[in-house]
């Protein structure tokens, strides 16, 4: 829950209805800004940068569904929750509103403490929002489109904290929003970063809040094998490969290398822990406000890996599950696992011992851990869309096998899952 008081901007023209509003909003202790139609409402997102927007869909002016569109359009306005509070309760419009970016959906007549309770679950949902999801390399194209070409960068957001997961080619954008939203004000920034190979930096001298003075950007990782972090961060600036220099970037950049296992970054609780993936890798368990998010891209599971046609007696596979319980300990009931799930089984068996996962064993482990939820990730350059979605069906297949209820989906560029608090 948040500290601050969180400011709601309600878009209704009726003002019977916002004066009821308001009244429910402000007995919660939101801070409440009312705009008497669409336009107004769009100007008042984009100045004000609420902590969520309530709207009505059928305001003068501009109507509510293009309100949402051109919210969801914005990098200033993109990341905010919208309520949309209709007397329009048919099924197709509410669909549509969902569709072109509305968080929730409450017919009118709704009961106030209806309304008190959705804006408390909105506000206090963690969302994870996927902006680069690809291993390897970058893959924009036609076959892309759907899950996105972009390389490893994740956020997880809560009203007060955000973090930033890797910083691949996904990274760009999310500066865009970043900045877009600052309005000037300065910035503090939180990224952890699980290794230094190239799709897990290569988004970092495109990150526009880097280049703004006033702005603060902690970076924090592994050890690489032989160089301190903020050298190897520096070297892929070097003017052989690019034209600004780290130290050129006029933020206040801070680079610390990861020494202890647990430890606290932008408000999130951090457990780190080595995993088995060529040079000097670190996955990370996320914690906070009772939820649970595990970031474990670019790992091999060490039973697949040894798991090979020279283990005749299986005595290599048996020292493989053993060293994969420290992983399967840090998944342990997570909400969400964010899962290298590289290969299908035939390409594994190629490509064992490069560094990632088949998908089946992704699963494996969540099934072994408990958790939840989890996000197939790091998509290999090689899989386009439809690939993806066989790679899905066929996960989604053995948990149902297996009489699971682990939830499986496929992250996508612009995805975001919702973790809401179990009292919610
Ligand atoms: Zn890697």
């Amino acid at each position: 829950m948040s500290s601050r008081t969180q400011r709601v901007l309600v878009i209704e023209d009726d003002q019977t209805i916002a004066d009821v509003i308001r009244l429910q909003l402000e007995q919660d202790g939101l801070t409440v800004e009312v705009a008497p139609d669409g336009a107004a409402g769009l100007e008042a997102a984009a100045r004000e940068h609420p902590d969520m927007i309530v709207a009505d869909l059928l305001t003068p002016r501009m109507h509510g569904y293009e309100v949402i569109r051109r919210i969801r359009a914005s990098h200033g306005t993109c990341r905010i929750p919208i309520l949309v509070l209709s007397a329009q309760a048919y099924a197709a419009d509410q669909r549509k509103a969902m569709q072109m970016g509305a968080d929730a959906f409450l017919s009118k007549p709704f009961e106030l403490d209806e309304l008190g309770q959705t804006v408390r679950r909105i506000l206090d949902t963690m969302r994870v929002r996927f902006w680069g999801v690809r291993g390897s390399i970058a893959t924009p194209g036609p076959e892309t489109v759907r899950y996105g070409g972009n390389t490893p960068c994740v956020t997880v957001e809560t009203g007060e904290h955000q973090l930033i997961l890797d910083a691949g080619t996904g990274l760009r954008k999310l500066g865009l929003t970043l900045a877009a939203e600052a309005r000037g004000k300065p910035l503090s920034l939180s990224m952890l970063i699980t290794h230094t190979h190239w799709d897990h930096i290569q988004g970092f001298p495109f990150f526009v809040p880097a280049f703004v003075p006033g702005n603060h950007i902690e970076v924090h990782g592994p050890p690489s094998v032989d160089k301190p972090l903020e050298k190897v961060l520096r070297g892929q600036m070097d003017p052989e490969y690019f034209p600004v220099s780290l130290g050129d970037m006029a933020a206040d950049i801070e680079v610390h290398e990861i020494r202890e296992r647990n430890f606290t970054v932008g408000g999130f609780a951090i457990t780190a822990r080595y995993v088995n993936h060529p040079g000097v890798t670190m996955a990370y368990r996320i914690e906070c406000d009772d939820r649970v998010v595990v970031y474990a891209t670019d790992i091999e599971p060490y039973k697949a890996q040894l798991s090979d046609a020279s283990d005749t007696d299986g005595r290599r596979a048996e020292f493989g599950r053993q060293r994969d319980a420290d992983l399967i300990d840090l998944i342990r009931g997570a909400d969400l696992y964010i899962a290298d799930s590289q290969y299908s089984p035939d390409e594994y068996q190629r490509k064992r011992g490069w560094g990632h996962s088949c998908y089946l064993d992704a699963v494996e482990l969540a099934l072994q851990a408990e958790a939840k939820r989890i996000a197939l990730f790091s998509h290999d350059p090689m899989h386009d869309d439809d690939m993806v979605d066989e790679k899905l069906r066929t996960c989604l297949e053995v948990v149902a096998e297996k009489g699971s209820d682990l939830q499986v989906i496929a992250a996508a560029e612009g995805r975001i899952v919702e973790l809401v608090r179990d009292d919610a």
